[in-house]
């Protein structure tokens, strides 16, 4: 150590703290960053690599503007960034000046950038084991102030998916935790950081006083992360909002990837998505809650009710939602000038903007109030409009405030005495001097006289060359000297300047403490500004709601208190938004108390998957509380909604795949309970025939004896529609195709019964395969089946359900017959190529 410069001895003391981040040490305009830090950052940045002492020492830097970028390349890969700065003036400092770690930005906390949207919330969370089967787990947005904490009953890999679910990056964990979930976290690249401590209870119990005992630790240890890694104030942190589980319809994460609910299924942007299509919020913060509410549906049926009542009420207000919208548009996001406000990184502009946003509410609630449904008056009388915040705002701060807080033009004029006498000072100096250059070209005759300034030699009177000799040497006094003219100064000049120069530095000082003044103020009404927040943001997703109602043409879903789900006229509201041209087909799903499994059987693009998506879409955005794509729904609470549903590319990923299956399988069919909403798209495929319409078979039994689950199931195993006789729970239908003008048509309508066991065959002849070709197809089908069903009577099934297919099966024509014999007679081993080829043409020209 002691044969390191001091500066580096500083350095390696501050990083013994930081092991697990990159230390980005401040160096004048620079973050430097040495030994293993820098060989690593100028790999991952790519930025070069350089050295210091003597070469021994590797370094890289970066420029402190621009370090942004940099820090969020490390932190979008996972990493801990460490900001340490000088925390003295470094003019003043006896000796070295002094460095400390400021914050420590990490996945979760990480706060600007381009890769935070404002639309979205962005989540750090914690969580504590509780027992074998529950999990304790709390998040937080830091950057809005929201918490949350509530439990989860499952393994860790449940509870990994509820957080991936949510969006989070990083988790906060107690160490013995670490090592449990270690892997599957980075199965599903979710960073886990270890905290030791939690926030001693007196200090942290505000936050935690709603939430249930169990809970508080996850919730203590969560904000002692924070605290440890952001360095600042934490006022503007929520109280944790406890969620109780079955207020809400739960969607595990890879559900909610295959329903698309907010992202697409092949990535990317959100085109596609149900957000993207019920997304007609205007302000950030809607957009946010809007999220919000799609990752957790409601299931309760008051809560439901509520806002489908305010829904149902701004559609019939049309004036009042017009104006509404209006005016949200011109409202900012208030949970983050609150967070900013928190945070004291609040500029000048921030503060204009919390100004003009709360400008707009007194207008909110007038048209609220002045509406004539009740839902909506309730709703205008339950706002705060934090008016006496506005007015404080509005009185301080300027109207175009620049960014910075240092170059004054903040404060407005008549906010404070002081301010107000040493800028009319300045500016009454800076008036004198304008006169005094008239009066001086006056009094010299010299017209192009001037009076400049500069940061050097302050004011000056600048005389060229040509009319030196007009000058008064008497007064003026030589400062100066360029190429074509020659500065001067006078006495009078001198004082004055200092006097302007006074007043300016003073007032500019001021203005910055009169600014932080209310920055300290502000922070007692953040509360209050969350509040209002919250109310707006949900008023912005209830007008999306009521916007996207009227475009779309949905109607409002009925709940009872029974099981059974019953929709008429149902539409996928996405794929219908995306047909161009063609018109979407409606079709009906009802699923009765004691009949509410689906089978259903069709082609391949006859629309099986869309029909079974658009019944959950309808049930999630109905307990969102917003109108649905039906002519008429009326439906049950759903607890849970589970699905199986492969991807277009899932057959070509093979058998990994086939493994994600079982394990959604798996996962569906211990949770699920009897209000739970399931969907099964071609269980089983992914393995071979028998073995997957097994599976397939299996699973149906024990959905319907075991869980009595509402059910949607498609299989291209036509052999299962004969479970329909077994049990009472099933029904069949199918989705059919024709043919027009020579092509095959989809008609995507479902109904009634099994599809033609043979659909497949039937829709390659409509796409007119060659005569020869289905002919064979067909003879293969007869034999197939006829080994298939002796080999699953054998094995299984103690009934002769399978039988029943016979019923349907054509006969063979007697050529046909004929070949089948010589078929079998032939013994393979013992014939040659030759011979084989000629038999198979024999045999051709028998049929
Ligand atoms: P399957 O699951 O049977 O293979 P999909 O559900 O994937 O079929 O549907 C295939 C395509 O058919 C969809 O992408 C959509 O364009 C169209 N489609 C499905 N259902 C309908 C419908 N009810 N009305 C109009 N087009 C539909």
């Amino acid at each position: 150590m002691t044969t390191y410069t001091p500066m580096m001895q500083q350095y390696l003391l501050i990083k013994e703290d930081y092991k697990d981040a990159f230390v980005f040490f401040r160096l004048g305009d620079f973050y430097e960053m040495f030994f293993e830090d820098a060989i690593n950052a100028s790999q991952i940045l790519e930025i070069t690599l350089t050295s210091r002492d003597g070469g021994n020492i590797p370094m890289c830097g970066v420029p402190h503007h621009s370090a942004k970028n940099y820090i969020e390349t490390l932190v979008q890969k996972g990493y801990k960034v460490a900001i340490c700065e000088q925390v003295e003036d470094a003019k003043q400092a006896k000796g070295m000046v002094k460095r400390e770690v400021v914050q420590l930005i990490t996945p979760g906390t990480i706060m600007e950038g381009k890769t935070i949207d404002g639309k979205s919330n962005h989540y750090i969370g914690a969580v504590e084991q509780l027992n074998d089967r529950t999990f304790g787990y709390a998040y937080l947005d830091v950057s809005t102030g929201e918490a949350i904490a509530s439990f989860i009953e499952g393994d860790g890999r449940a509870l990994l998916m509820q957080m991936q679910a949510y969006g989070m990056r990083e988790l906060i964990v107690p160490e013995p935790l670490q090592l449990v979930l270690a892997e599957q976290a980075a199965n599903v690249g979710i960073i886990l950081s270890v905290e030791g401590n939690e926030m001693p209870l007196d200090t942290g119990v505000s936050y935690v006083q709603t939430v249930p005992q169990e809970l508080q630790s996850a919730c203590l240890r969560l904000l002692a992360y924070i605290d440890r890694t952001q360095m600042r104030s934490l006022s503007h942190i929520q109280t944790f909002t406890y969620n109780e589980a079955q207020h809400y319809l739960r969607i595990d994460s890879s559900s909610k990837r295959n329903l698309e609910l907010i992202q697409s299924i092949r990535g990317g942007d959100q085109k596609g998505t149900l957000l993207w299509l019920l997304d007609d919020t205007v302000t950030a913060m809607g957009g946010r809650k809007l999220k919000q509410w799609l990752h957790q549906p409601l299931a309760t049926r008051t809560a439901i009710d509520a806002r489908l009542a305010i829904v149902t009420d701004l559609l019939e207000a049309y004036f009042v939602r017009t104006e509404l919208q209006a005016l949200l548009k011109q409202v900012y996001d208030l949970e983050r000038l609150a967070g900013r406000v928190a945070f004291g990184n609040v500029g000048g502009r921030d503060l204009a903007q919390l100004r003009d946003s709360l400008r707009q509410v007194p207008m909110i609630q007038r048209q609220l109030m002045n509406a004539e449904q009740a839902t909506l008056q309730k709703l205008g009388e339950a706002l705060d409009a934090c008016e006496d915040v506005e007015a404080l705002l509005a009185r301080a701060i300027t109207d175009h405030p620049p960014i910075t807080i240092k170059e004054g033009d903040v404060m407005r004029d008549g906010y404070h005495e002081r301010l107000d006498e040493l800028r009319y000072a300045a500016r009454n100096g800076k008036d004198w001097i304008a006169q005094l250059e008239q009066e001086e070209r006056a009094k010299t005759g010299i017209k192009n006289l001037k009076i400049g300034y500069n940061r050097i030699f302050g004011y000056y009177i600048e005389i060229t060359k040509s009319n030196i000799h007009l000058a008064d040497l008497t007064r003026y006094e030589r400062k100066q000297t360029l190429a074509n003219a020659e500065r001067y100064i006078t006495q009078e000049l001198k004082e004055k300047e200092a006097l302007i120069l006074n007043a300016e530095e003073e007032s500019l000082a001021l203005e910055y403490n009169l600014f932080v003044e209310i920055r300290e103020t502000l922070k007692a009404f953040i509360p209050r500004v969350q509040a209002l927040a919250a109310k707006i943001s949900e008023l912005d997703v209830l007008l999306s709601f009521a916007s996207v109602s009227e475009k779309y043409r949905f109607t409002k879903p009925e709940f009872h208190e029974g099981r059974a789900l019953e929709i008429i006229e149902g539409r996928h509201p996405v794929v219908e938004k995306m047909l161009n041209k063609q018109m979407y087909v409606p079709n009906d799903c009802v699923l009765e108390e004691n009949r509410n499994m689906m089978l259903i059987t069709g082609p391949n693009m006859s629309g099986k998957s869309t029909y079974m998506r658009q019944v959950a879409l309808i049930v999630v955005m109905a307990q969102m509380g917003c109108y649905v794509p039906a002519e008429r729904a009326r439906l049950p609470i759903t607890d849970q909604i589970f699905t199986r549903i492969g991807a277009a590319d899932d057959l070509a990923a093979g058998q990994s795949t086939f493994m994600v299956e079982m394990l959604e399988s798996q996962y569906a069919i211990t949770h699920a309970t009897q209000n739970s909403l399931m969907l099964f798209d071609e269980i089983g495929r992914g393995t071979s025939t028998y073995d997957g319409m097994s599976l397939a078979q299996a699973m149906m039994e024990y959905i319907h004896d075991k869980i009595g689950a509402n059910t949607l199931f498609s299989t291209h195993y036509h052999e299962l529609t004969a479970l329909e006789q077994d049990l009472p729970r099933l029904q069949n239908v199918h989705v059919s195709a024709t043919e027009k003008n020579g092509t095959v048509v989809f008609l995507h309508k479902v109904k009634k019964g099994a599809a033609d066991k043979s659909y497949g065959i039937h829709v390659a002849q409509l796409a007119q395969l060659p005569e020869e070709i289905l002919t064979r197809a067909n003879v293969l089908l007869a034999h197939f089946e006829a080994d298939e069903v002796v080999a699953v009577v054998q094995e299984s099934s103690p009934q002769p359900m399978q039988m029943s297919l016979f019923a349907e099966e054509e006969p063979l024509s007697p050529a046909e017959a004929d070949v089948l014999k010589n078929l079998e007679n032939i013994s393979i081993l013992s014939t040659s190529p030759m011979q084989a080829m000629n038999l198979l043409y024999e045999l051709q020209q028998q049929l």
